[in-house]
């Protein structure tokens, strides 16, 4: 339900340029004209070079960056080629970092690199935004509440710092396709990963995003799931005229 602390996690994935700082400033002007300048709430994890680029421009206090993806290696330096250092990603204006998203895991990462790169995140103050979700296959044999279980087991330890754990949870069929599931299906999903995360890791107040084509119009439901924390956007997060529509229409 709406909360001055939602988070807007804008997903950039392979897209943007540096002229795109202007989507971001747009977005910075409307934070400050229309909340608290102290409150964050919009996450920006573009490709590597631009979020190097854009957290170095004086933004705005509520606008912060995150990666979207780390190295699964527990060094932070050295003889990697190609790989993310969680030291240099902070260095570079990092706060979060995405892991696991479905678009990767496709791609052949498996749940144990999503482990050990959430641990090595973590163990550098990395906040982690662990993406989850089932296919469509999957929900029609009725085995979502299974394997979402199961992917956050494979993916979670119980020793660490789980309070740097936010859960996006984004169905795989509604990734980019327009389709969103009804009320009552998020409802059930949500409430079984609250419970799920509060008694299995001890996590006090889990913070649970939903993220699959979410838009200005679609919003207006998905508003109301239940101990939903915020949004995962990815294509109507490029332009800032979709991105505000959303956050005003979520608001009002
Ligand atoms: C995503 O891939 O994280 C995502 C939410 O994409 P879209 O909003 O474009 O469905």
């Amino acid at each position: 339900m709406s909360s001055k602390s939602t988070l807007f996690v804008a997903n950039w994935k392979m897209n943007g340029t540096p002229s795109d700082l202007k989507e971001i400033n747009k977005v910075a002007d409307f934070l400050k004209k229309k909340f608290n300048k102290f409150l964050k709430i919009v996450i920006y994890c573009p490709p590597i070079p631009l979020l190097t680029y854009f957290s170095k421009k004086k933004l705005s206090s509520s606008i912060k960056f995150g990666a979207q993806n780390v190295s699964s290696t527990n060094i932070d330096y050295g003889a990697k080629t190609g790989s993310l250092s969680p030291k240099l990603l902070q260095k570079c204006g990092a706060e979060y970092v995405i892991i696991g998203h479905s678009e990767r895991r496709f791609k052949g990462e498996s749940f144990s690199e999503i482990k050990k790169k959430i641990n090595t995140s973590l163990n550098s103050n990395l906040k982690i935004i662990l993406c989850i979700g089932e296919t469509f296959k999957q929900k029609k044999n009725n085995k979502s509440l299974a394997i979402l279980k199961m992917q956050i087991t494979k993916s979670l330890s119980m020793h660490q710092n789980l309070s740097n754990v936010i859960v996006a949870y984004e169905p795989i069929w509604s990734i980019g396709t327009g389709v969103v599931a009804d009320q009552a299906y998020l409802n059930k999903i949500f409430n079984f990963l609250n419970i799920f995360l509060k008694k299995k890791y001890k996590i006090r107040n889990p913070k649970i995003l939903y993220g699959g084509s979410v838009n200005h119009s679609n919003i207006k439901d998905l508003r109301l799931i239940y101990h939903c924390s915020g949004y995962l956007v990815g294509g109507a997060s490029l332009k800032a005229k979709n991105f505000i529509e959303i956050i005003v229409n979520y608001y009002n």
